[in-house]
């Protein structure tokens, strides 16, 4: 039997048997594991604060020849201010949910993404929206689909109105614009650069106007699915 020590994220957790749980961690070393808690759902179970979503710690696993089993977990943080807001528990839960659908293998960068997105949303009072938006376009970025531009790519002109096209990822002008593209407007577009260009310990100090977030949050969830396939969770 070989025991790791990884530091991991805990992004689902489902029932097994009586006192079980199935835990998806997404570990920085190893990407997404699934890994067994053993009796776990007691209120006197060592282990039992650690087998829910959002708690980041060094996980200690041994990997048997059918499953994973934790034995030991040193917590860094729960979040758990997350779970006294709903509007934020509910954000974090669909960041949690990006990584689900889009994580596989090891990447150190998303998953630094990820845990400086929650520690902005659980301690720093930052609008709804702004740290989902800001970890969609990092997502985007390091998938290698950056969109952020002041010119039209195909004739070069300065972007004054623009139009989106999601087969392509990228903003066009007018005179390029083809059946697929769509209009996203200045509030909008403006949104998305200036939280592009905000680091997360600095989004409490911005604001955005004409509903920005919440456009650029449709925005970014129909490109999410036109470059994944995969749907984002409403919230
Ligand atoms: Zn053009």
């Amino acid at each position: 039997m070989a025991s790791i020590k990884t530091k991991a994220i805990v992004i689902k957790s489902t029932d097994s048997k009586d006192k079980d749980k199935i835990i998806h961690l997404f570990s920085l070393e190893n990407g997404i594991m699934l890994a067994s808690m053993r009796g776990v759902k007691g209120d006197k179970a060592k282990l039992k604060s650690a087998k829910e979503i959002f708690c980041f710690g060094d996980f200690v696993i041994e990997q048997t020849k059918n499953i994973n089993i934790v034995t030991s977990v040193d917590i860094i943080d729960n979040f758990y201010d997350l779970s006294k807001d709903i509007d934020r528990y509910y954000e974090g839960c669909a960041i949690l949910d990006i990584v689900d659908k889009i994580a596989k293998e090891s990447d150190p960068q998303l998953f630094i993404e990820i845990i400086k997105a929650l520690k902005t949303l659980c301690y720093d009072q930052v609008k709804k929206y702004y740290c989902i938006d800001k970890f969609l376009l990092a997502i985007f970025k390091a998938l290698g689909y950056g969109f952020i531009t002041d010119r039209c790519p195909s004739c070069n002109s300065l972007l004054n109105i623009r139009y989106f096209d999601f087969n392509d990822g990228s903003f066009v002008c007018p005179a390029c614009k083809t059946a697929l593209c769509q209009q996203v407007s200045n509030a909008c577009y403006a949104s998305l650069r200036i939280l592009d260009s905000t680091p997360y310990d600095k989004l409490r100090l911005i604001k955005l106007g004409g509903m920005g977030e919440v456009q650029a949050f449709n925005f970014l969830s129909k490109n999410f699915q036109w470059r994944t396939g995969f749907t984002l969770i409403e919230f």
